[in-house]
């Protein structure tokens, strides 16, 4: 069997990732710290909203059938929101009523301000009312007892309202991973400090902490790994206590590299080294049970760029389903995008070519994409600027200007 043959196809990889990823236990956090959370329980309200009678309308609170079109009824009073739902309208008179101001009992209809005139404590009107109109009648958003969001709903800004609504301070939602963030390599040296000959500065936990927390989760760099064995297995045994172990470096055919062999004297099980595609073919998956739980072990390849390609394709979305997403949502989305220039694909091996997708700004508001110009994986110019990876399947002709492509948004265009 040749090594190409040996590779996965890259979605046989993510599938079986993602078949090893599921929801983590729940937890209590406060409304205020919910947003972007999945919810574990369903919630059932036990309040009714509106929780009265109320206008919709600056206006006048009326009994439909005392209002003829032109002929003046007594204003009797005025009600103000805030104040208690008890008032009641005097048959054959008018109250004047504010948005959101309970509405006065025997009152059935409510009267734009815009639509009548008033003078000298009267009001008449230019037109005549339907029952019921501008009333927002209790209970019609909201019934006590109604399941008002169904355990997996992603917490937005509307589900916060509704839960701030229901006074639900406390919710149930799924735990978020803690992820160690792993170097390997004799010759890095952190950010702070000045390389020295044949040293390079760490810049790959950098990149894969910022993708860790726009994924939602937290993230945490350990002390750089040498290229030892007794060094990773140092590191990686301190790492094993996270959730998901997020190592770059160290998963090629080197002298030096170490890392599969060392997830696998800890007892860790490997699922599959090596991936069809370019950038990123190393990239050793490998699970280790702890305390009755999956740790998820990702091997990524040490060039900045494969390693961020390998991160977007098969972490990101392990990330998202630990966090709750269902499996079709856990990937970043899919869209067909035309290309600005001509791309010449990889003989064998499916590449995913860093680019910047826009929206044209007229309509239909098509999506082009421009692959970026360094497409080497070394390359950390490659990449500034990206927000798409676009896959080009292997072939032999290049693709011309203008054809059409899948690409995996990485960010909202
Ligand atoms: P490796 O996968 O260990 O063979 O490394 C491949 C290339 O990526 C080498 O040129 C490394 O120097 C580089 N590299 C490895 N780890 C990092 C890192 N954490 N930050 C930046 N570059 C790295
Ligand atoms: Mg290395």
């Amino acid at each position: 069997m040749s090594t190409e043959q040996a590779m996965l196809p890259w979605k046989k990889a993510r599938e079986l990732i993602l078949g090893l990823s599921t929801p983590l236990g729940p937890e209590t956090v406060e409304l205020s710290a919910a947003s972007g959370r999945i919810l574990t329980t369903d919630i059932v309200s036990t309040r009714q909203l509106p929780p009265w009678d109320n206008s919709a309308m600056d206006g006048y609170a009326v009994r439909a059938a005392d209002v003829t079109v032109g002929a003046k009824l007594l204003v009797s009073g005025t009600i103000a929101a805030g104040h208690p739902a008890e008032t009641q309208l005097v048959a054959g008179t008018a109250m004047r009523i504010m948005t959101g101001a309970p509405m006065p009992a025997l009152a059935d209809a409510v009267i734009m301000r815009e639509e009548a005139d008033e003078a000298d404590g009267q009001v008449s009107f230019r037109k005549a009312p339907r029952p019921g109109q501008h009333v927002r009648r209790a209970g019609e958003d909201v019934q006590p007892g109604s399941t008002v969001l169904l355990a997996g709903a992603l917490l937005s800004a509307g589900e916060i309202g509704i839960l701030a609504a229901l006074g639900r301070l406390l919710v149930s939602v799924h735990r978020r991973p803690s992820v160690a963030i792993v170097s390997t390599g004799d010759e890095l040296v952190r950010a702070d400090e000045q390389p020295l000959s044949g040293q390079i500065v760490n810049s790959n936990a950098h990149c894969l902490l910022a993708l860790v927390e726009q994924a939602g989760c937290r993230g945490r760099i350990l002390p750089i790994a040498r290229d030892t064995k007794e060094d990773l297995q140092r590191c990686f045994a301190e790492a094993f206590s996270a959730d998901v172990v997020i190592s770059s470096g160290g998963v090629s055919v080197g002298d030096f590299d170490f890392v599969k062999q060392v997830f696998a004297e800890l007892g860790a099980k490997e699922r599959f080294f090596r991936v069809a595609m370019k950038p990123g073919k190393p990239l050793v998956f490998s699970t280790v049970e702890q305390h009755g739980r999956l740790t998820l072990l990702f091997g990524l390849p040490g060039n900045p760029a494969s390693s961020l390609v390998s991160f977007e394709l098969f972490v990101y979305p392990a990330l998202r389903r630990l966090l709750g997403h269902p499996v079709a949502q856990a990937a970043h989305p899919l869209a067909m995008v035309r290309i600005a220039e001509p791309i010449r694909p990889d003989r064998e091996r499916t590449h995913f070519t860093r680019a910047l997708v826009t929206r044209s700004a007229v309509p239909p508001y098509e999506l082009w994409a421009k692959p970026l110009t360094q497409q080497g994986s070394g390359m950390l110019r490659s990449l500034v600027g990206m927000n798409a990876l676009l896959e080009v399947p292997p072939g032999e002709a290049s693709l011309p200007a203008g054809s059409e492509l899948c690409a995996n948004l990485l960010s909202v265009v």
